[in-house]
Parts: C-alpha cells; sequence; structure tokens
C-alpha cells in the first residue's frame, strides 16, 4: 500500500489519472500523514461497525477506515475519482464506493442495505461548502448511527461545539445539541492540505442521542423559533422573534413571560430548555 498521504504519491497518482481540483466541490486533499489515522481511531472504526464515508477524494482517510472496520461505504460526487480510488484502494474487499451527491441519498435505505446488523459511525473530511447541511441531514433524518466524527472548518468547528447558551452559540449550536453532544476534538493546519485552504480545520465529534434532551411537542416549532431567534443577532429576542416568526410583539412578550424569560433578552442567553419552552407555547 501506497503512503496517501505523501505529497509525491498524490501528485503522481492525480497527474497519470490527468486530475484537477474542483474548487467547487470543496477539495481540499490531506498531506499531513497523522491526521486521518487519528480521525479514523476517534470515529469509533473497529470489528462489528460499518462507516460511512464522505467523499473520500484519493482515498487516504478511506485506507485507515478500511483497516479498522469491518465495513466502509465512501460516498463521493465526482466521477472523476472512481477510478483513482480503484487504483489506491482497489484492494480492500470491505470497500463499496457509492458515486453519489450525499445531499439526495436516501440513507436509511443505505444503511439497511449495507450495514444490516452493524453498528455505523460517519466519519468524514467533509466538503466546506455543505458542512451544515450534511451534518444537519444526518441528524434530521434520524438514522441509525452511533456518531459523527467530520473536519470542518475551524471556526464551524467553534460555532458547533459552543456551550448553548455563550456568546459563540448560534443556531446550528442549538440545532446540533438537540440530537447530539458534540466534542472539538483537535485542530489541523491549512498546511495540512492540498491544494492549501485559507482557513485552519478542527475534527469534531458528534455523539447521537438516543433522546432529546429536552421535550418538545413540535419539532418543527422548535426549529422555526431557534431560526427565528437568530435571524437577526443584533436585534433583542423578541424582535427577532417577532419579525422571523410573524407575530405582533404583545403575543410574543406574553409567551416569554409564561415561559419566565426576560423580554430584552438575547437568542445566544437562551438555554435549550428555553427554546424549547417557547416552542411548547407557540399554538
Ligand atoms: N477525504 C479526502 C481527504 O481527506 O483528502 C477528500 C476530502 S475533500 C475536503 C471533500 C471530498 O468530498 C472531495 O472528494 C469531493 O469531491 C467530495 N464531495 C463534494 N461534494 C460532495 C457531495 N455532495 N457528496 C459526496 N461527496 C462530495
Amino acid at each position: 500500500m501506497k503512503r496517501l498521504s505523501d505529497i509525491g504519491t498524490i501528485k503522481d497518482i492525480l497527474s497519470r489519472h490527468g486530475f484537477t481540483f474542483s474548487k467547487s466541490l470543496g477539495q481540499n486533499f490531506l498531506i499531513n500523514p497523522s491526521v486521518c489515522p487519528r480521525m479514523a481511531e476517534f470515529s469509533g472504526a473497529d470489528s462489528g461497525v460499518g462507516v460511512i464515508e464522505i467523499g473520500p477524494g484519493i482515498g487516504v482517510l478511506t485506507n485507515e477506515l478500511c483497516q479498522l472496520a469491518d465495513k466502509v461505504v465512501a460516498v463521493e460526487l465526482d466521477k472523476r475519482l472512481l477510478p483513482v480510488l480503484d487504483e489506491t484502494l482497489g484492494e480492500y474487499d470491505n470497500l463499496k464506493v457509492v458515486n453519489a451527491d450525499v445531499l439526495e441519498l436516501d440513507l436509511h435505505k443505505l444503511i439497511k442495505e449495507e450495514f444490516d446488523g452493524m453498528e455505523v459511525v460517519v466519519c468524514a473530511n467533509l466538503p466546506y461548502y455543505i458542512t451544515s447541511p450534511v451534518i444537519m441531514k444526518l441528524l434530521e433524518d434520524k438514522l441509525p448511527i452511533k456518531a459523527i466524527t467530520v473536519m470542518v472548518q475551524k471556526e464551524a468547528a467553534q460555532r458547533i461545539c459552543a456551550e448553548v447558551g455563550s456568546r459563540q452559540s448560534g443556531a446550528v449550536t442549538v440545532s446540533v445539541n438537540f440530537y447530539a453532544k458534540p466534542e472539538l476534538l483537535f485542530g489541523v493546519s491549512a498546511g495540512s492540505f492540498m491544494p492549501a485552504p485559507k482557513v485552519d480545520s478542527a475534527v469534531i465529534r458528534l455523539d447521537v442521542l438516543s433522546n432529546p434532551p429536552v421535550k418538545v411537542e413540535n419539532e418543527e416549532k422548535f426549529f422555526a423559533v431557534v431560526k427565528a431567534a437568530f435571524s437577526q443577532r443584533r436585534k433583542i429576542l423578541a424582535n427577532s422573534l417577532s419579525s422571523g416568526l410573524s407575530l405582533g410583539k404583545a403575543e410574543i412578550f406574553g409567551i416569554l413571560q409564561e415561559c419566565g424569560i426576560p423580554e430584552n433578552i438575547r437568542a445566544e442567553k437562551l438555554s435549550l430548555q428555553n427554546f424549547a419552552d417557547i416552542a411548547n407555547c407557540l399554538r
């Protein structure tokens, strides 16, 4: 097996296949040899475990996952990488590459067909242009997965892993915490990729909860409240909720009072329970 994180090896493989990087597909390939083994280890890939990888690229992380897990299904959108993956990872009989857009894929069906009876985890160096949509799809679809270990931009990692109720928190913090327990694992410098992106990255793990930590009568309403609350960060909560939910100020003040939430508070100060209470009060 060639060292897939070696720049010389990557350049050689890619030039033989006439491959050029696509910026619009978020193609920044890992060239730091220490990152993938750590990610794979943290992901929970092991015997008895099936792994879904999103965007294998030339297979540098896939290679580590295949050595640890019983089975790996790698979903790659760029058709041009299929012959490359055939060359780099063809020796593994526990790997299946699926050529698809992960956002379009029926992951319930994939898990049922490919990983029946196995514990399933997700591990990926995510294409940054779809970080939040991918994470939210994995969580909102309520897939039978144990954990999601992903590389994302450093700022996104900090936002997702911020404490709910702290200054750094945002809609994505609250939404992710409704489904999972996030943890920032380690940082990765921009120079660890080819081509090098402008910003640093970090690896995070989301341990998926079996039940949400707060009781919500209607999840759609809960997420509508979260979205509205953070839609205008500089405004006080009552104003953001009023415009975001198209409700009169008097009604919003009434709801906040009923929930025991101060009228002049900002969204970033609210707890998960506060968001749930507001949603449960909406008629
Ligand atoms: N895993 C490789 C690595 O770490 O070197 C490549 C990671 S690169 C940041 C992101 C990968 O995701 C690319 O291979 C890209 O083609 C693929 N990709 C982009 N959009 C995708 C989508 N919607 N569905 C599946 N794969 C996608």
